[in-house]
């Protein structure tokens, strides 16, 4: 890194320490002890629950089919996909207490004299969902109806990625609408609804831009499955800029062909029988919402007439 690096990246990590002071000042965030896990005030809520509305509405002549999951998901799907292979750093497995009364004495003195304990825990067969589309693919097994499904869902996901920067939580909201059918329909959702996308954000005054994006694939294998992706564009993330120039943007949602990745895994097939290849758009609440705060300010009520409209605000 030249010099000049290393000055705009403590610039831009300056910049994300005063947005995060501002919004825990404000009470619109409220902060734990870990990095990125946050409550959320009702002023903060008002404005997600405006954005579910704004996003239902968008989505309406889809008549997509709405699904809510919790936000954990069977172990046993989760190895279906390959997300420990290719994001181990951001997976969660929930643990707990599986032994009997010996061990359980042994977890106590242990905690007593201020040891770790939770060596006497053990992977249960949850994991915490990653992106939100996955708990739906382990539920499609089998053939499609014809012209493919729609779905509508929401939830939150886990990421283990602490960071000070309030856009990068650990654990957050998406709404996704998900495609899955033949491939040429597939490809035409990502277009199609990325640009419906762009408008719907766009007319919430934010400045976005559309980019080529890829997932942080881990590892050196991962850099190969870096490049497969932006060389077959299969990721394109919404980003709108919050820091001027200090940064490239900041990506509040994403459209993506996942082509057979997890019709292939779950086995979903076409209505003529073939593998189906499945597309989502996928909106960060917690994203587009402090996205909404950082271009028009931390008290909605003063935001432009325009888009509080639309977020009935
Ligand atoms: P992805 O599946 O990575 O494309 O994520 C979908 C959307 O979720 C992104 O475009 C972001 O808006 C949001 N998102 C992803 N990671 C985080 C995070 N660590 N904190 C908050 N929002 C996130
Ligand atoms: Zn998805």
């Amino acid at each position: 890194m030249t010099i000049i690096d290393t000055e705009r990246v403590s610039a831009l990590d300056a910049a994300r320490s005063e947005f995060r002071d501002q919004l825990l000042a404000s009470g619109l965030l409220v902060g734990t002890s870990v990095p990125g896990i946050y409550g959320r005030s009702g002023a903060f809520e008002s404005i997600v629950a405006g954005l579910d509305r704004l996003l239902a509405e968008m989505v309406g002549p889809l008549q997509a089919q709405v699904l809510r999951f919790p936000p954990v998901y069977p172990r046993a799907d989760f190895e279906r996909t390959d997300y420990i292979a290719s994001f181990p750093d951001l997976s969660g497995v929930v643990s707990s207490f599986e032994r009997g009364d010996k061990e359980h004495a042994a977890l106590l003195s242990a905690r007593a004299d201020g040891h770790a304990w939770d060596g006497w825990l053990d992977p249960t067969d949850v994991v915490l969902t990653p992106a939100i589309c996955h708990p739906l693919y382990a539920t499609l097994e089998g053939e499609l109806p014809d012209g493919g499904a729609t779905f509508d869902l929401s939830g939150y996901g886990f990421r283990h990625e602490p960071s000070n920067d309030p856009m990068r939580m650990q654990s957050f909201r998406m709404r996704e609408f998900v495609y899955v059918g033949t491939p040429d329909a597939a490809q035409l959702f990502r277009d199609s609804w990325l640009d419906r996308a762009l408008e719907t954000l766009a007319s919430l005054g934010l400045a976005v831009d559309a980019v080529p994006a890829n997932d942080p694939f881990f590892g050196r294998a991962g850099r190969m499955l870096v490049s497969a992706q932006l060389r077959e564009n299969l990721k394109i993330e919404i980003v709108v800029p919050l820091y001027g120039d200090l940064s490239e943007g900041t990506a509040i949602a994403s459209a993506n062909c996942q082509r057979d990745h997890l019709t292939a895994a779950f086995g979903i097939l076409t209505a003529d029988g073939a593998v189906a290849h499945g597309a989502c758009v996928a909106f960060g609440m917690e994203r587009v919402t402090l996205a909404l705060l950082r271009t028009h300010g931390l008290d909605f009520l003063a935001w432009p007439e325009g888009v509080r409209a639309l977020l009935g605000l």
